[in-house]
């Protein structure tokens, strides 16, 4: 479970302080799958990176998988991340130079596993993207939309809990993002929570749950799927 309550996050220079998150509270239960819109500068990517322990907050309480992340120092919260946290980003962030098993390597060779169980979760995951004959390939040999997918393998390789995603299908055609739509899906079914932040409606209709943020507020929250979310928020 992932539950934020009341949290505030201001962003400070020297002449102008933004308060990005006011008062902002969520709560996420296992196995759902949220959708998070909101205009431009609401917070939404203030709060997924606040929730995937890449951001501090000001005020307010976060408790991760029943750990309260607030007097956690950075390593803790890197172990945190680390074991608990997949990420996908609108841009990829692929390695050009590296090969596809390699990229998802990346985040593994943090891991105490052995070279045969990193071989393993790597094949796997890439074949859970439907990419494990594209192995030895180069990212700038795939299509935007496989390219994503080797970021979803690279985050699932991890086996995380909370799968978190910023506009994961914002810079791609809308086949494509159907696909990878599609995918993450298939991923939620198989028990791995997902949060996923869109500009696209359609999309945030494909979620059991539709959160709104407005000025670093949540204004409102459907149930999409209501026989499928597990919402106690
Ligand atoms: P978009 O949809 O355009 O990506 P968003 O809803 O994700 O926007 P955030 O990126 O969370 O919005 O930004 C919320 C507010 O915090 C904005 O006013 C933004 O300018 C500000 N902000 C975000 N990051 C920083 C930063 N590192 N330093 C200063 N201000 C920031």
């Amino acid at each position: 479970m992932l539950v934020m309550n009341n949290i505030t996050k201001v962003f400070r220079t020297e002449t102008v302080e933004t308060h990005a998150l006011k008062q902002f509270s969520l709560t996420v239960n296992e196995g759902d799958f949220v959708a998070v819109t909101g205009p431009s500068g609401s917070g939404k990517t203030t709060f997924l990176n606040i929730a995937g322990l890449l951001e501090s907050f000001d005020d307010g309480e976060y408790t991760l998988d029943g750990r309260s992340v607030k007097h956690l120092n950075d390593k803790q919260l890197s172990q945190l991340r680390n074991e608990k946290i997949g990420f996908i980003f609108q841009s990829f962030n692929l390695i050009p130079d590296l090969n596809l098993f390699d990229n998802v390597d990346v985040p593994l060779r943090y891991r105490k596993l052995s070279k045969a169980e990193r071989k393993e979760r790597i094949e796997h995951s890439l074949d859970v993207v439907g990419l494990a004959n594209r192995m030895r390939h180069l990212p700038s040999q795939l299509s935007g939309g496989q390219q994503q997918r080797v970021a979803i393998a690279r985050a699932l390789a991890g086996n995380p809990l909370f799968l978190l995603a910023d506009e994961p299908t914002g810079n791609l055609d809308s086949k494509m993002a159907d696909s990878v739509m599609s995918l993450l899906e298939d991923i939620n079914q198989t028990g791995t929570t997902i949060v996923m932040v869109t500009h696209d409606l359609s999309q945030a209709e494909r979620a059991h749950r539709h959160i709104q943020v407005l000025d670093g507020q949540v204004t409102e929250q459907q149930l999409s799927k209501p026989e499928l979310a597990t919402v106690n928020a």
